[in-house]
């Protein structure tokens, strides 16, 4: 009777921890509306749950940091390669292997020590009034500190992560030097001091208070598909220009993720990861949040295509996340609020 009760003891002790393991702890810089219907897809297919806090990616990495080797986080989400570049150097991620990674993500948009990996791509091309710019006429970025577009453009303000990672490509590629010319000759041609967000750089190209804007595709692609038909609007007046074709690319980001240090189900992460590669969940982004797929066998949607094809930036975006403290100074000294 003991034995039978020491086997049944020692069988729960040992089945407990596996049937809790069966979750996953995310941590999401992405907002629960771009990230649930995938997460309840990988659920209802794995059986695995997950647990998804949301919040600001900073404060998702301080929380991480501070809980440290007790953080029930098993990965961390952003939407743009600094913050994972940030989570890196305070050690807080972990390497990760997997054929789908391999197969799926290049090696520019992935970690040289595959600490994160990107999970969709983001572009940040010129968008322009058609009516009153003449687009054969400009075809790069470094093109936009012309004297003829003074006054001209609006762009969101340094302290916008889209930004510092596009200044930080810059730098990638052009040198410091350049790229601060390029600064001060963009901020010269500023329509107004940057305020508000990409929507609402669009928007004023839209409403005439500038021709120019820099933004990432998906807010367009957003305000096409609105419910709003006063955004339907604006966005119709506004297209895409996709810059530097015959040199280095449009600048591109990336959402990503990495699994973190301490994950205590790190195959359960692991699972996620490649779900999250997957065609079906790469279909959803490109299909619901105007993200480029990683994977070439998903198709595009219609928005994304009535946008173009584009050649993108190739440099490994470690590289970039690592120019970001570089960035800044450099913004600031060119005096982009
Ligand atoms: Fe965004």
């Amino acid at each position: 009777m003991l034995k039978k009760f020491l086997a049944l003891t020692i069988c729960s002790v040992l089945v407990v921890p596996l049937v809790q393991a069966n979750e996953v702890n995310l941590y999401s810089a992405r907002k629960e509306a771009l990230i649930k219907p995938v997460l309840d897809q990988f659920s209802a297919q794995s059986g695995i749950k997950v647990n998804l806090i949301t919040g600001d990616a900073d404060a998702l990495i301080s929380r991480i940091a501070n809980e440290g080797k007790f953080s029930p986080a098993d990965m961390l989400v952003t939407t743009d390669v600094g913050r994972l570049v940030r989570a890196k150097e305070l050690g807080l991620l972990q390497a990760v292997q997997s054929e789908e990674i391999e197969r799926q993500v290049p090696t520019h948009l992935r970690d040289a020590d595959q600490q994160w990996i990107a999970l969709t791509i983001r572009a940040r091309p010129i968008m322009y009034a058609p009516e009153r710019v003449d687009v054969k006429q400009l075809t790069t970025m470094e093109e936009l500190t012309d004297a003829r577009f003074k006054g001209r453009i609006c762009v969101r303000s340094s302290s916008n992560i889209y930004n510092q990672s596009m200044v930080s490509a810059m730098i990638e590629q052009l040198g410091e030097e350049n790229t601060l010319n390029w600064a001060k000759g963009l901020v010269a041609n500023f329509a107004r001091p940057p305020k508000g967000g990409d929507r609402d750089q669009i928007k004023a190209v839209a409403a005439g208070q500038c021709d120019i804007a820099i933004a990432n595709t998906y807010y367009l692609a957003g305000m096409l598909n609105s419910a709003d038909s006063q955004e339907v609007e604006a966005a119709n007046k506004v297209k895409v220009l996709w810059p530097n074709q015959g040199d280095r690319g449009t600048h591109i980001n990336i959402s990503g993720a990495g699994i973190t240090r301490h994950a205590p189900n790190k195959a359960n992460a692991q699972a996620l990861l490649d779900f999250m590669l997957s065609k079906e969940a790469q279909a959803w982004y490109a299909e619901h949040n105007g993200e480029y797929p990683l994977r070439s066998d998903v198709e595009q949607s219609d928005v994304l295509k009535s946008f173009g094809e584009f050649k993108a930036e190739n440099i490994p975006l470690d590289k970039v996340g690592a120019q970001n403290a570089t960035a800044l100074k450099l913004m600031d000294k060119a005096g982009w609020k």
